[in-house]
């Protein structure tokens, strides 16, 4: 089976403000059956308890609009019969809002609710753009670098114990500008793998990655081959922001599932988890 769980469209604000406006849900629907897809589950940005265009959340949707979000796939669903559509989400952890964040959960029909810690300390977890990379990280001492892992980690940690998410998104993303400690933080994600595998999430393989400066899907090799060994299930998607970008490094991605091991996918229906063959 051929599956996309993380797709961006032009509700995300980030889309809008990049002015995507062409890459409708059903733009992608197209694609996708263009390039043999079974099932793909839109996710455009959520962030609870923030207003809508505030920086550094303005890649979200506006709340506004998810009803209308949430009519349109399900209309999309219908007329396209032959590929299984899923309404998801991609929602941010903000500890402070969460419970806010389940009661929003809860009004709508979503099939999937991804996790991800886009910004924590006030910071974003990458900084997308080449002078803001450079801004942001170069000069940081070491240790500063090394801490900042230390907390996203710490706080990836936290999400997984909340309860509210289905899949942890791009997990190691915190890599994402290319700046890693040389000091190994090991021990804190075999920690973190633990709590995830506690929670009974389900972990995503995410080839945006392969897109940023570090180069790299997302979890690494490692981290993945610990998350087979710990009988995460693992889910797949390629994080499009255009319509085009629904198979980017597909094969790589799962390539690397099936090198350690997985020999299947998990995918969700109304919040229950099932899984497909490879
Ligand atoms: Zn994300
Ligand atoms: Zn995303």
């Amino acid at each position: 089976m051929k599956i996309n769980y993380h797709i961006h469209t032009s509700y995300s604000g980030d889309m809008i403000l990049e002015g995507r406006l062409s890459e409708t849900p059903e733009k992608y629907i197209l694609a996708a059956i263009e390039k043999g897809f079974d099932e793909i589950c839109f996710t455009d940005h959520v962030v609870i308890g923030r207003q809508k265009n505030e920086y550094p959340y303005d890649y979200a949707m506006d709340a506004e609009r998810i009803p209308e979000y949430v009519r349109e796939i399900k209309a999309l669903a219908k007329k396209y019969p032959n590929i299984k559509i899923r309404i998801g989400i991609e929602l941010d952890w903000l500890p402070e809002h969460i419970n806010e964040a389940k009661a929003f959960i809860k009004k709508f029909p979503f099939d999937c609710v991804l996790g991800s810690v886009h910004v924590f300390d006030g910071y974003k977890t990458e900084n997308v753009v080449p002078e803001k990379i450079e801004a942001f990280w170069s000069g940081k001492p070491e240790e500063e670098i090394y801490a900042r892992h230390v907390a996203y980690y710490r706080a990836l940690q936290d999400l997984a114990k909340s309860g509210i998410f289905d899949v942890i998104a791009h997990l190691d993303a915190i890599n994402r500008d290319g700046y890693v400690p040389k000091k190994s933080f090991w021990p804190l994600i075999e920690e973190t793998i633990d709590v995830i595998a506690k929670a009974k999430l389900c972990v995503e393989i995410n080839t945006k990655g392969l897109r940023k400066p570090i180069k790299k899907i997302h979890p690494s090799p490692e981290i993945l081959a610990l998350c087979k060994k710990k009988g995460i299930p693992v889910t797949i998607g390629t994080d499009a922001h255009w319509a085009r970008e629904i198979d980017l490094h597909y094969e790589e991605g799962i390539n690397l599932i099936r090198s350690v091991g997985y020999e299947r996918l998990a995918v969700f229906e109304g919040r229950k988890r099932s899984f497909v063959k490879i």
